[in-house]
């Protein structure tokens, strides 16, 4: 999952985060998972092949492997970049062409691993994909405890040029915390000025490039919403039945992002993705709408989650 990038940078990291061992393992193990799932999920993704049937297989193969979901999982398609995640019944199926992207996230106990990886479904879009992976590997290799989020945002763009290409200017990684997505701190995918945060020990970073043949701006589309989260003001309703269940996505994913289909299991006379929209619409739930750059476009994202643990960075997500 990525974050929309506002223009807020907080000035420092004023608290210190110590991070234990045990703690460190955590974000190892998710990442772990994370890595074994996604391996899965591109060997089997295929033209025709259900949105859903993807979804269901990378989310139980999570809990098998004694993880948890971070947020449901993403799969876009061509110009979208973000943020759609099968509906219960989801009829959509993986086209003949173009790029699709998996983003996955997988927690331990609330430490996340949070990774994507793009696939070109019949090679037309093969140095788009290409591109992607080569800039996020440059960045890795250039991470070390103290590098501003504005020199990643500089190597970003410094490569996605060399091959052509764009940055989605408006998408950033962002800093991980236990049971926190979106941990404040964002990693722009270009060189802004405001950005001069500094990365620190005993912290944990998603950083995900995205690359298009667009307009490098991305807009969301309010219409289409699929993944939710609990917004932290306590919400009172006289609806007892809707009550119990705010209840329940409160308790079952602890303020993370959540869909539909981790709700299937309730014994309600209700259609879950029509009572998810209207509770988007009252503003009692956050909503994350599809994000897509121009018609036509492609885009292209990687995304690995580092921990900077004694000073050194580990990339969980490649272990
Ligand atoms: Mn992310
Ligand atoms: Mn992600």
């Amino acid at each position: 999952m990525i974050f929309i990038l506002w223009k807020i940078y907080s000035k420092q990291n004023a608290d210190v985060i110590v991070l234990n061992e045990e703690e460190f393992k955590k974000y190892l193990r998710a990442g772990e998972i994370a890595s074994k799932v996604m391996k899965e999920i591109i060997r089997i993704v295929r033209p025709g092949m259900l949105l859903i049937e993807i979804a269901e297989k990378a989310e139980n193969m999570i809990r098998e492997l004694g993880g948890e979901p971070a947020f449901p999982i993403n799969i876009s398609i061509g110009n979208e970049a973000a943020h759609y995640t099968p509906l219960i019944n989801d009829l959509k199926k993986i086209p003949e062409s173009g790029v699709v992207k998996i983003d996955l996230g997988v927690h331990v106990d609330g430490y996340i691993a949070d990774m994507a990886r793009s696939i070109d479904l019949d090679g037309r879009y093969r140095t788009l994909v290409d591109a992607v992976d080569d800039v996020l590997n440059k960045i890795l290799i250039n991470v070390k405890p103290g590098i501003s989020a504005k020199e990643i945002g500089r190597i970003a763009e410094t490569y996605a040029r060399r091959y052509g290409f764009k940055t989605v200017r408006n998408l950033s990684g962002h800093m991980l915390d236990r049971y926190v997505l979106h941990a404040g701190y964002n990693i722009p995918n270009y060189p802004d000025p405001l950005a001069i945060w500094r990365l620190k020990n005993n912290n944990a970073y998603a950083i995900e490039p995205f690359l298009t043949t667009g307009s490098g701006i991305v807009s969301e589309d309010k219409n289409i919403v699929s993944i939710y989260s609990l917004k932290k003001t306590k919400f009172k309703t006289g609806d007892k039945k809707i009550g119990s269940i705010i209840k329940i996505i409160e308790e079952r994913f602890k303020g993370l992002p959540f869909c539909g289909r981790w709700l299937k299991d309730l014994d309600v006379d209700l259609d879950i993705e029509n009572m998810l929209r209207s509770l988007y619409k009252e503003g009692v739930l956050y909503g994350y709408p599809l994000l897509s750059d121009l018609p036509g476009s492609q885009v292209s994202q990687a995304e690995d989650t580092i921990v900077i643990y004694e000073n050194q960075v580990f990339v969980t997500t490649r272990r």
